[in-house]
Order: C-alpha cells, then structure tokens, then sequence
C-alpha cells in the first residue's frame, strides 16, 4: 500500500476492509462498477465520492460546525496555532510504535482534516514507520474538505456513535476539541492501542473569552466530568497539559472569531471590536489524556475479528 507519500490513496480491498457497515454492523468490501462503492455482505452500498471520501452516514447528520468554521480553523491550523500539541501527539506516538512498523491512526471528529494531516506530516517526517491516517466525522462539509486537500490520508463521513470501523485495528486514536464516545474507541482499538484525548482547560483561548464576555463566567471550561467518562470506559494512563501563546495578527483574527464555537453566544458590538485589534496574543491551554482500552473481557460480536 502505497501510503507514506503525497499521492492520492486508490481504494482497494485492504482499505474496505477497514470499514463495517453502519446498518448492520458487517465487513465491507469493494464494489467496482462505472465508480466505486463499499457494499456490505447484506448489500448495503456506499458510494466512494469522486474526491475519494466515503459516505456512510445511514442519515444527513446534524452539526453546527460550518464550512466557514471549518476554512478558518484549516488557516489556522496551517499557521501552527496547533503545532505544538500535533508535536506533542505525535513524539508520544513515535515512542510507543515499533520502528519500521506500520500504524493506523484514527482522528475521530476529523473536520476539515488539518489535525490529522499535520500529525501525519510530523510522522512522516520521523520517518520510522508507515502511517495509514483514517479521519471521521459527521460533518459531511468538513470531510469533503479534508479529502480535497489531503487526498492522500482516508476520509469518511460517519457517526462517532456508531463508527463504521472494524473493531480492534487502530494502534492510535486522537481526538482532538471533538465530543467523544468511549464505548466505540474501546471497541477500536488494538489491545495495546492508545487513545489521546484533547481537551481545552480553563486558560485556553481565555483573551478571547474576557472580550467577549468580560467579566461573566459564561463558557468556563471544567473538565471533571470529561475525566469521569474517560475512566468509566478506558484506562486513563496519564494527563500531559499543554500551555503555550501565540500572537494572531489583524488577518488572523477572524479566522479565530469563526473557528470557535465561543463566538456563537458573543454580544455583536463586542465581536466588532475584537474583529477591529491589530493583533490578539491568545493562550491554548489543553491537557491531553491519554488511555488505552480497559481490560475487562469484550463478549465477542459475530462478524467482528
Ligand atoms: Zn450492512
């Protein structure tokens, strides 16, 4: 599989056979006609888009998320507003890889793609294993886009609830600011796979929460609760946090004021004047946990390896 390059990935049997089906939980595998589909053993069929990304949301799913969210999140991301947590992820990933190996990545909650491409760019230029990057998310916008700029990593439309994966592949999953669901990262990963969640704490883009709300506590973030459902599904290993600060200048700024959802409960007078700075120093303050799946015995399911 020709993978650890800039070319477009051509769907085969070995990239079906990542996938399940959404309805009925079977293996997939690939059906060639005038385009190509994935086609279950019941025959439910998901056409592969020209683009290379597939479909396989049973229904249109619901986000607020955005095209215009999505574009300025990719800017940003291409600016490094990012970069030092994809650094982060990825040194953790090269630890716990075997040289000369080959791992699967999945992002769950993809978006346009950018977190996923740079963490596959970071490894690539580690250069110690082959990396398959799988992204998914409900967002069929966002996915349309990451499979239009970085054609050469694997692209689906899915449920994270419900995720359209094969059970117990995935030798890394990140999941980054995206809402999450352990039962299914259980289910996905390899026995000694790793989870990295990534989650903003109370500092984290905190200018930008003061202009907005001033001095009101609207949209604190506490992350006891995330840390709960966490453990009540995997094994927590560890909490990395993460605290750095960049200066946007006055063309990035709106780019910031789209990317995050903060903006949607903003006073409109008070986004004009943020929009109007001539530069913002922001602080991104996450932690990173990191998991693996818990050992308590999985009854097995037909049709799952
Ligand atoms: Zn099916």
């Amino acid at each position: 599989m020709s993978i650890n390059n800039n070319v477009p990935l051509n769907w085969n049997d070995q990239l079906a056979a990542v996938f399940q089906c959404p309805i009925c939980s079977e293996q997939m595998r690939l059906k060639i006609t005038s385009s190509k589909s994935l086609i279950c053993l019941n025959g439910h069929c998901f056409d592969i888009s020209k683009q290379g990304y597939v479909n396989l949301l049973p229904h249109a799913g619901k986000t607020k998320y955005n095209k215009q969210l999505f574009t300025s999140r990719k800017i940003l991301s291409e600016n490094g507003l990012f970069d030092p947590l994809i650094q982060q992820i990825s040194g953790l990933i090269n630890k716990a890889s075997p040289p000369g190996g080959m791992i699967k990545i999945l992002d769950a909650g993809c978006g346009e793609g950018s977190h996923l491409f740079r963490l596959h760019q970071e490894l690539k230029a580690a250069g110690s294993c082959t990396v398959l990057g799988v992204g998914v998310d409900i967002s069929k916008e966002g996915v349309q886009m990451a499979s239009k700029n970085y054609p050469q990593l694997l692209w689906c439309v899915g449920d994270i609830a419900n995720c359209p994966f094969q059970s117990g592949q995935f030798d890394f999953i990140s999941n980054i600011l995206s809402p999450s669901n352990y039962s299914e990262f259980q289910r996905l990963l390899r026995a000694e796979g790793l989870i990295f969640k990534v989650v903003p704490n109370r500092g984290y883009l905190q200018e930008l929460r003061q202009l907005f709300f001033a001095s009101t506590d609207k949209q604190a973030y506490n992350n006891d609760n995330t840390l709960e459902l966490f453990r009540a599904k995997l094994d927590l290993l560890d909490v990395r946090e993460l605290q750095y600060s960049v200066t946007l200048n006055q063309a990035l700024i709106p780019h910031l004021v789209n990317m995050t959802p903060l903006s949607w409960g903003a006073d409109e007078n008070r986004k004009q004047k943020v929009l109007a700075m001539n530069s913002l120093e922001i602080t991104i303050d996450l932690s990173i946990l990191i998991g693996r799946p818990s050992f308590i015995p999985r009854p097995e399911v037909p049709g799952h390896r």
